[in-house]
This record gives structure tokens, sequence and C-alpha cells, in this order.
């Protein structure tokens, strides 16, 4: 990559400006603080910003920074946004990507890489159809799906981004290419798990289920009960069918507008649930944790699918967020105990969530296509969220892994690539085994040579 410099750069941005269909916001212009990361403790300063209109733009600013020693990031979202976007970089945002289509006949909504999971929804709903979005419809569809997606129906149906029938993806050269189970079966592969480092995905077209209804929501239970609760989860979780699935989440939420007062200030556990299928069956699954305390709330419902977000309620309006991640093979009662003993009701946690989702069942099973998400075999996956503000900030962080440290014991040193984003040759190696890592490496040499989009967390050591 030939080195950046000023009077370099000048009138090729003139001339870049010109020839986007989108718009180049440089620090200062009208537009460039729109890119404000949803996650906004994380500073995203880039040199310049494109919100592209199309493929094209995208290709054009790959071209761009290949001709001007930089490199090129993207965002949506900013859910999952993580430092390194500054003066060296160019960002490519995907807001303007909003086009989102429902072929009902063949069940597939074709979606803009700016698009966010309500507006899949509000179009796949209403002709009683389904898209397997993660827990928050606010996050954006191209990043949940190139991190390989989980959502709360993974036990039933495995992992979102199996259901994926096609890309629109701008490589690092700038290539635009259609990229599906026949063409281009090795982008299909590795775009399913390896973020960004293959390409920029402007648009996807993902499978719709045929579902109407499901049956769940959450029971939340007081911090007192935090014990009973969760010994009686990680046993009861065991037996369960593929049907059913199930996350915990020992909470201590803000009070807030949108968050309940009986959960607001406080220590209490969320049980969710979702099922599809026979609710009576369902129900009756769900009794021994009925059973276990008195909920101090109760939305556990005969549900549309469109309320699907509402079960786990995450957080829709910005915010500082940090995250901690680990996946684990098994929930002992002494993992249990470990848990409650950093994150418990006695043990001073500073985290806002500390989560642990139950996988198995579809999602452990290979899929037709295979892709680069790893560890299918993961018994649970953690994740705490806190924020990391005022005078708590560093004792959020720290906090945060020594609950990850405490659970090691149980942990399978993996990760998932949506989860706590980090960049680093470490992190990689927790995301993917050595042959993923390898054959993502031999990809992103051969689509992105310069490694124009070796930025943050991009699969390539
Ligand atoms: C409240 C909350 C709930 C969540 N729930 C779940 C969940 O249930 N299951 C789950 O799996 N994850 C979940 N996540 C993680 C989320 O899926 C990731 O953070 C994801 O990367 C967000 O994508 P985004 O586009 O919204 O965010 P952004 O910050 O805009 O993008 C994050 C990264 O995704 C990649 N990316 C984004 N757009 C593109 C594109 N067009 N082409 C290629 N790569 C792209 C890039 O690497 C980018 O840096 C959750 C996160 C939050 C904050």
């Amino acid at each position: 990559m030939t080195a950046v410099t000023e009077e370099h750069l000048g009138d090729a941005v003139s001339d870049l400006r010109a020839r986007l269909e989108g718009v180049l916001a440089l620090p200062g212009e009208a537009g460039y603080d729109r890119i404000t990361p949803w996650n906004v403790t994380v500073p995203v300063r880039p040199r310049m910003v494109a919100f592209v209109a199309s493929a094209d733009d995208v290709s054009t600013v790959m071209r761009f920074a290949t001709q001007h020693g930089l490199r090129v990031a993207v965002q949506s979202t900013g859910h999952g946004a993580l430092p390194g976007v500054g003066a060296g970089t160019i960002l490519v945002h995907t807001g303007a990507l909003s086009g989102c289509q429902v072929d009902a006949r063949n069940r597939v909504a074709r979606v803009g890489a700016g698009v966010r999971w309500q507006q899949v929804f509000d179009a796949a709903c209403p002709h009683g159809l389904a898209p397997l979005s993660g827990s928050a419809p606010g996050v954006g569809v191209a990043g949940f799906l190139t991190g390989a997606g989980i959502g709360p129906l993974v036990r039933t149906f495995g992992a979102s981004s199996d259901y994926v029938r096609a890309f629109e993806v701008v490589t690092g050269t700038g290539e635009i290419l259609r990229v599906t189970p026949e063409q281009h079966p090795d982008l299909y592969w590795g775009v399913r798990g390896s973020k960004s480092t293959l390409g920029i995905v402007t648009s996807v077209e993902i499978e719709l289920l045929p579902i109407t209804e499901f049956y769940g929501g959450a029971l939340y239970f007081n911090g007192a009960d935090a014990a009973a609760v969760l010994h009686e989860w990680a046993r009861w979780g065991v037996g369960l069918p593929e049907t059913v699935n199930t996350s915990i989440a020992l909470q201590q939420l803000p009070a807030v507008p949108g968050v309940p007062a009986v959960l607001a200030g406080r220590l209490t556990v969320a049980v969710r649930y979702t099922a599809v299928g026979d609710p009576g069956e369902a129900a009756r699954l769900l009794a021994p944790m009925r059973a276990v305390a008195t909920p101090v709330l109760d939305t556990v419902a005969q549900q549309p699918f469109a309320a699907l977000g509402a079960v786990h309620a995450d957080p829709v309006d910005p915010m500082p967020v940090h995250e901690g991640h680990a996946l684990l093979r098994a929930l002992p009662a002494e993992a249990v105990d470990t848990l409650l003993a950093v994150a418990g009701s006695e043990s001073g946690s500073v985290q806002t969530v500390v989560e642990l989702r139950l996988l198995g069942g579809a999602l452990a099973r290979e899929p037709r296509h295979a892709s680069a998400l790893c560890h299918r075999d993961a018994a649970y996956s953690m994740c705490l969220i806190g924020a990391p503000v005022g005078p708590v900030a560093e004792q959020v962080v720290a906090h945060s892994r020594a609950v990850v440290a405490a659970m090691a014991p149980w942990a399978t040193g993996g990760q998932f690539p949506n989860f706590a984003p980090e960049a680093g040759a470490e992190r990689l190696r927790r995301c993917y085994d050595e042959d993923t890592l390898h054959w993502l490496g031999q990809l992103a040499s051969r689509y992105d040579p310069v490694g124009i989009l070796a930025v943050g967390q991009v699969a390539r050591l």
C-alpha cells in the first residue's frame, strides 16, 4: 500500500466525492457525526465516511483506498463497534442501503446492508413469515449474519446464517460478486462467520420461515431467589427438547423509561423462553421453572412472531457498553455456585446483565452448507454487559474479566465472533479453529490481497 499524504489526497477526495452516488463526509462536514456508534464508548474517527448508495459505491471506495494507501472499515448500526477506525481508514456506512423486499411466495427477504432486523419483521410478519433474527431487533442484519448470528430460536433452527440464500459482496479488490452455495462457494462458506474479512456485504437474501406465533417471554424473579432459580435452570435445561429455547440473565437494570419499575435498580433474574409448536406442550415444559419461586413479572404467553424482540427486551437506545463473553461446555452445580459468587446477590457485581444462553439442538449439527462458524458444540454462551462510565468504568471492565476467569474451568476456550468484539490474534484463535483460520487467511489473500479490509475484527493473522 502507498503511504498516504495530504497533498496526495486533496484532489483525489474531490474526485471520489464526484464519483460516488452516495455522500462523502470528512471530519467537520455535515453528516460525519452520524457515525457515532450504538455503543457510544467506542471512538470512531475515520479519515472520511462514505455513506454509500450502491455496491458500485463500495467498489469505488475499495479502489480509492487501494490507490491511496488507506484501509476500509464498515459500519451499519455500531452495535458491534470496536476501536481502530482512525485516520488511516475510510468508513463505509451502509445506512442508506435500506431496501427490504419480501417475496412471500418463495419465502425470502432481500435486504440491503443497512437494514435492521426490525425492518425485516415489519415486512415479513404480515405475510405469516418469520426472520431468524437475534435477540435485539435493532441490530443490523448484515453485521449479525457475517458474525454467523445466534437468536432466541437457535436450538430449534440453528445459526441464522445457515438461512442465508445469497449475499452480494464487494471484495477487497472492488469486485462485486453474487455469492451463493453454487456461485463462489468459498465466499459463501467464509462470509458466514468472518465478519468483514473477505468483503463488504451490500445485500443479503434470507430464507423466512412459515411461523406466525411463538410461545414465550420471560419469567422475572427477585434477586433473592437467584440461587434457587439458577440451579434449577441448569438442571432443567439439560433435558429440554430442541423445540424449546431458553436463556437466563442476572440483571441490574437502571431506572430508565422502558424498564418496568419492578425490575429497576435492583438484582432480578430473567428466565427467557421461546418455543414453537404446541403451546400446551411448551407450557408444560416450562412448569418446573414457574414453580421454583414466585415471579415478580411473567410475560410468557402465546405471542405473534413480531413480538420476538420482547423476550430478551434488550436496550434499544445507544448506550455505553463493555461486553464479556465465553462459551461453556457444561454448567454443573459447582459452576452455578461459582457464577453466583461473582455475579449473584452478595457479589457486588457491577454488570448490568450476566446472561447464559442454552445452546445445543440444531446448532450442534452441521448445516446443509458448512460455514466459518466454529464451536457449534458449545453447551452455553455466556455474555456480560456492563456500562463502563463514571466512577465504576474501570471496575466494570475488571469485574467482567474476573467473571469470565472464574468460569474458565467450564469454558471451552472458544468464542462466537458476534460477541464481545475485539481485534487481535488471541481473539481470532478463540473464535476459529486452526483449519478455519487457515482457510479464512487463504481466502483473504485471494479476495483482499492488499489487506484493505484489515481493520478491527478480521480473521487474518
Ligand atoms: C443489545 C445487543 C444484542 C445482541 N444480540 C445478539 C444475538 O442475539 N445474537 C448474536 O449473534 N449477536 C448479538 N449481538 C451482537 C451483534 O450481532 C453484533 O454486534 C453485530 O456485529 C452487530 O452488527 P451491526 O451491523 O448492527 O453493528 P456494526 O457495529 O455496524 O457492525 C459490526 C461489525 O459487523 C461487520 N459488518 C457490519 N456490516 C457489515 C457488512 N455490510 N459487510 C460485512 N461485515 C459487516 C463488521 O465487522 C463490523 O465491524 C447483540 C449485540 C447487542 C449490542
